[in-house]
Order: structure tokens, then C-alpha cells, then sequence
């Protein structure tokens, strides 16, 4: 199947197609037509299967029909990883006018907040950075979300991350479409899915 037999757009199966990605990947293939629908996702996938494509792509199918700032968090256990989705947000959305923000630490604080201030889409982040943000950026918040992705799950409950995800878990709307990644499906996993997925379809790379 072709990406645009899964239902991607014409600009997006471009924007693919601009990047050599001639056909989905598995991941992709599964994950993307359920996401279209509008359901929860839970992959299990590694990094390689083109797990960052599957959730990407219909977060950027959506924000093409209702453009707005702050469109969707993206969680990411290292700022290695964060920088790479981001990448590839980018790359995918460089057609259409996709802002990015990348908030990790080590780097910039303020660089960071003024990066906010220019209302990005999307928004990867370190859980641990993204609380900060939450509490002293002025204007940021994350009322507008519609999307919230949890990537490497296992490595962000490994990273002792819980505490601060309860946090964004606090603030960010119920009423929001969740996309749960994970190597491995461990207890914690299982947990965190209960608490912040919506009767999800399960799929594998
Ligand atoms: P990921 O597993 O998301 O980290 O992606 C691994 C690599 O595969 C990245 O370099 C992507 O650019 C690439 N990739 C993702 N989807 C495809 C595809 N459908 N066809 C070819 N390469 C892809």
C-alpha cells in the first residue's frame, strides 16, 4: 500500500515522497489509517521501524485542517531523541509552514522561551524542561493541545519521569488524541497507559 492508499494528503504523500520515503513503513502502514480515523494509539516499535512518521504524519494531516499554535507535545526520554523527532517534524511539514520548538535541557533557557513566543505547532520536549517551561514561560501553555505523544515510554518511566508527566497530565485537555511508543511493554508502561489512553488500537512494527 502506498501512503496516500492509508489516506495521507496529497501534500504530505509529496513531502514523503521529497524525503525517499516511497512506501510506509509497517509501523506506518498500521498506524496510520486508525490515527486518521481519530483513535489512540498504542505502538510497539523501535527506533528505526518509522515509529516518528507514523505518529507525525497524522498529527500533521489534522493541524493542516484546523491550522493553530500549540497544536501538539511530543515527549521524548533524551534531547538526542528530541532532536531528531523534531527533525523530522520539520522535514515533513517544511512544504506547508510547520514551526517546531525543541525543549530539553542543557540547552538555552531563554533561546527556548523565545522560540515559545513564536506560537510553534509543535512542541518536543524532555518532560523534565517542558514543566519548567510550564511554570515561568510567560504565554505558554498547553490549554490548546489536541495531540499528545508519549515517545519511548519505557525509557521515560526508566528516566524517572513520572512525576513530572503527572504534571503535564494535570494541565494538557482530556479532550485530546494520545499516541503511546514503547519498545518494551512493561507494568509501568501499562499503568501509564491506563492513565492517559482512550480505548486504543494496539499495533506492532
Ligand atoms: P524512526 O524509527 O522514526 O526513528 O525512523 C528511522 C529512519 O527511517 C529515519 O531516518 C526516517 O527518516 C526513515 N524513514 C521513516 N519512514 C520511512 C519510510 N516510509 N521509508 C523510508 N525511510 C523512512
Amino acid at each position: 500500500k502506498s501512503f496516500k492508499d492509508l489516506g495521507v494528503c496529497d501534500q504530505l504523500v509529496e513531502a514523503c515522497d521529497n524525503l525517499g520515503w516511497k512506501n510506509p513503513s509497517k509501523i506506518q502502514a498500521e498506524a496510520i489509517p486508525h490515527a486518521l480515523e481519530g483513535k489512540d494509539l498504542i505502538g510497539l516499535a523501535q527506533t528505526g521501524s518509522g515509529k516518528t512518521g507514523a505518529f507525525a504524519i497524522p498529527i500533521l494531516q489534522a493541524l493542516l485542517e484546523t491550522p493553530q499554535a500549540f497544536f501538539a507535545c511530543v515527549l521524548s526520554p533524551t534531547r538526542e531523541l528530541a532532536i531528531q523527532i523534531a527533525e523530522q517534524f520539520e522535514a515533513l511539514g517544511s512544504g506547508i509552514g510547520v514551526k517546531c520548538a525543541v525543549l530539553v535541557g542543557g540547552i538555552d533557557h531563554v533561546q527556548q522561551g523565545i522560540a515559545l513566543g513564536k506560537r510553534p505547532h509543535i512542541v518536543v520536549a524532555t518532560p523534565g524542561r517542558l514543566v519548567d517551561h510550564l511554570s515561568n514561560t510567560k504565554g505558554f501553555s498547553l490549554r490548546p493541545a489536541k495531540y499528545l505523544v508519549l515517545d519511548e515510554a519505557d525509557r521515560l518511566l526508566n528516566e524517572d519521569f513520572e512525576k513530572a508527566i503527572d504534571e503535564i497530565l494535570n494541565v494538557i485537555p482530556r479532550e485530546r488524541k494520545t499516541y503511546l511508543f514503547s519498545a518494551t511493554m512493561t507494568k509501568k508502561v501499562r499503568k501509564l497507559q491506563r492513565a492517559c489512553l482512550k480505548n486504543p488500537v494496539k499495533i506492532e512494527a
